[in-house]
């Protein structure tokens, strides 16, 4: 949910996010949110807050009661919400997750907006954080540079006279740039055979829509859109002072070398196989995959000189990027560089080109109609740059230490159930049980924020350079992740900031992450019956537990060792059993003649279903010895299938959707709850629902 929307070509294979919508940014997948300007709440809501406002963790006033729960439960769910809440004008799609994390925006806001008010007494982070964000929010002063901070860096592109400077300038250019959109991306990772050791991986990347599907496909909506970010790049070239025919010239082999790109990189399908994108090489055979990138140039660059291990992700796309290379011209290999340059930088410029990018990355992809106001867009990047400074403001005001002591409580009781289910699974050996329990016993819980914070006090922020803040923030990142080359692991790490309102699981870490940020209401409310919390949280903390086991995450031991631990004949069982979801998902439309990818989707299909089944066991066995009664005419079961569903209440445009069957490992809400119950006996039970009709599956699936 970061707000550039630079593209996201290697979602990170080992991060499983619980997240819903379209991931933005390369780390993992949090969402595109945000309220609107004519909806005409905003006006009166358009204000900082000074605490977060309260949603109920289950509300009636959200549900259809005319609606059948064992015909759509979703419906039976959702229906009030998505009546009462209409998508705002500046969001692609909206959702129970999008509110709650707009309400921690505005809230993010008033502690912003007053750090960058006061200025006396704050701490060195406060300091940091409150200047990044007057900064931003001086338009005046952003306005009047116009492309000026690109100066520099266009000069040294125009500069260029021989393909050979290009590895050292690429290096430079990587440093102060996010993500992998210039020609590849570099960054430092686990290796899956050794994960105690981080090495360098080289990755695909290159492009500047969204997918490398956009590139290939052939429907009339897809050559349509390749025609408008053709017009896109002739524009944003146009604002750096390009002339039309000079613009349209460049555009056209931008695209041709992107399409080549694009054309050697691996489908989101067969990235989901740890082993497609494990290739360790040494520098000679780096060198040899692409002989014309001088990589011992680029290494010095980036100030990795000794390096002699790496992963190359995919091979064959750095045959293709070096073939690439040695034809393109040089002026072509300089308009790419201008391109990207200017795609990447947009957010940090002025209007015109704020504009134009929103244009088409958000109104034309995504079909939202406006602009997110000039705050929002300045809290996200304050997040997405300085995330663990924002984030301890956020956790001392909102994360007291009961949040945090209830919440584990309720890990410790998920894998305990799924223990309880590993121990008695019929299909499985005692074998593999054994390797699983270890693998469970192993994974690390890590709950609202991170044990030892980041540490900014080398990044030096400023309250009159906006853009360069940017790229100070940009390179200190670059740098602390490429320095830890060769370095002791560090297992405290988070990937998530405090506030975001996501969680994730990450197989080579064998951990589970929940930041303070969705431990909030409506998703875990103190004020709420054990059935709404177990539910909703409940099932969160089960479905990123799931993930360690789900169809990719399988494949890696206790350690995060890429290693296989499962006799043929139990792999053999899991492959039939999760192939019922595989079939079951691929049945399901998201938009138009559009059905879901399901084995793009499999991993978090298999995820939301253990992660019900789990959380059910947990509260059942929670609360044993009590006497639970009904409350706004639900019985205790109703609340937690109802709580759980209205955790995934949400509206997405049409464009929105489309891209989403694209690029989203997340099915739609709607079969996040219905996809799941249908599968579940005590759902049946708890609403007397009949064999045969839609809610009751004759076949139910059932992995974990
Ligand atoms: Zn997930």
């Amino acid at each position: 949910m970061r707000i550039l929307l630079t593209n996201v070509l290697f979602a990170a294979l080992t991060a499983t996010c619980l997240g819903q919508a379209a991931p933005v940014n390369k780390v993992s997948g949090p969402k595109l949110t945000e309220q609107a300007a004519s909806n005409p709440a905003t006006s009166a809501t358009d204000t900082p807050l000074k605490s977060l406002p309260y949603t109920p963790g289950l509300d009636i006033e959200s549900m259809d009661k005319s609606a059948d729960p064992c015909v759509d439960l979703y419906q039976y769910s959702c229906g009030g919400w998505i009546k009462k809440n209409p998508i705002p004008s500046d969001q692609p799609g909206w959702s129970v997750y999008g509110k709650l994390e707009e309400d921690n925006e505005r809230f993010l806001w008033g502690i912003l907006d007053d750090l960058a008010r006061n200025t006396s007494g704050r701490n060195a982070n406060q300091q940091k954080i409150g200047d990044y964000f007057a900064a931003c929010m001086d338009e005046p002063a952003i306005e009047k540079l116009g492309a000026g901070p690109l100066k520099p860096y266009l000069d040294q592109i125009n500069g260029l006279s021989s393909k050979k400077q290009l590895p050292a300038l690429l290096a430079e250019i990587h440093l102060r740039t996010e993500g992998d959109g210039m020609f590849f991306g570099f960054e430092s990772d686990q290796d899956y055979g050794d994960s105690t050791q981080v090495i360098a991986f080289a990755n695909a990347g290159g492009l500047g829509l969204p997918d490398r599907d956009y590139y290939l496909k052939n429907d009339p909506k897809s050559a349509d859109l390749r025609q408008k970010y053709i017009a896109h790049i002739e524009r944003m070239l146009g604002l750096l002072g390009d002339q039309p025919d000079v613009a349209r010239r460049e555009a056209a082999s931008i695209m041709a070398m992107e399409t080549a790109l694009a054309q050697a990189s691996l489908s989101r399908v067969e990235r989901r196989d740890p082993h497609k994108l494990y290739h360790k090489v040494d520098l000679a055979q780096l060198q040899a995959l692409s002989p014309d990138f001088d990589w011992t140039a680029y290494l010095h660059g980036i100030g990795l000189g000794q390096q002699n291990t790496f992963n190359v992700s995919q091979p064959a796309f750095y045959k293709e990027l070096d073939h690439q290379l040695q034809t393109a011209s040089l002026e072509d290999i300089k308009s790419y560089l201008r391109w990207h340059t200017v795609h990447s930088a947009a957010p940090y410029l002025s209007a015109a080109f704020v504009e134009e990018n929103f244009d088409f990355y958000s109104k034309t992809l995504r079909g939202v109609p406006q602009l997110r106001p000039r705050w929002k867009r300045c809290v996200r990047l304050v997040d997405n740059q300085l995330g663990e400074a924002l984030g301890q403001e956020y956790v001392n005001r909102t994360f007291s230490p009961e949040m945090k002591q209830k919440t584990e409580t309720m890990t410790t009781q998920i894998e305990q159930a799924m223990a309880a289910d590993i121990e008695q699974l019929s299909w499985m050996s005692p074998e593999t049980r054994q390797n699983a329990l270890i693998k469970l016993h192993k994974v690390a819980n890590k709950i609202g924020y991170p044990d030892k914070w980041r540490d900014y006090s080398s990044v030096a922020i400023v309250r009159d350079d906006f853009s360069g803040n940017a790229e100070r923030a940009t390179v200190f990142e670059s740098r602390r992740g490429l320095n830890k080359i060769g370095k002791p692991l560090d297992r405290g790490e988070w990937e998530m900031t405090p506030p975001t309102v996501n969680a994730y699981y990450n197989s080579n870490l064998n951990d589970i992450n929940f930041p303070a940020g969705v431990l909030q209401p409506p998703l875990y409310d103190p004020k709420m019956d054990d059935a709404v919390n177990y539910g909703d949280t409940g099932a969160t903390i089960g479905h990123e537990l799931t993930h360690g086991f789900d169809d990719e995450g399988r494949q890696f031991d206790a350690e995060g060792n890429l290693k296989d631990w499962w006799t043929t004949e139990d792999g053999k069982n899991f492959e039939a059993r999760a192939q019922c979801v595989v079939d079951q998902y691929s049945q399901y439309v998201v938009v138009d003649d559009i059905k879901i990818n399901s084995k793009l989707t499999e991993g978090e299909d298999i995820a939301d279903l253990g992660g019900l089944i789990l959380a059910w066991v947990a509260w059942k066995d929670q609360t044993k010895n009590e006497h639970l009664e009904s409350r706004d005419g639900l019985t205790p079961e109703q609340r937690f299938f109802v709580g759980n569903a209205q955790w995934a209440c949400e509206s997405m445009r049409p464009e929105q959707l489309r891209l989403s069957a694209i690029t989203d490992p997340h099915s739609p809400g709607k079969y996040r709850v219905n996809g799941l119950v249908v599968n579940i006996p005590e759902f049946q039970q708890a609403f007397s629902c009949k064999k045969g009709q839609p809610m009751v599956k004759e076949n139910r699936c059932r992995v974990w």
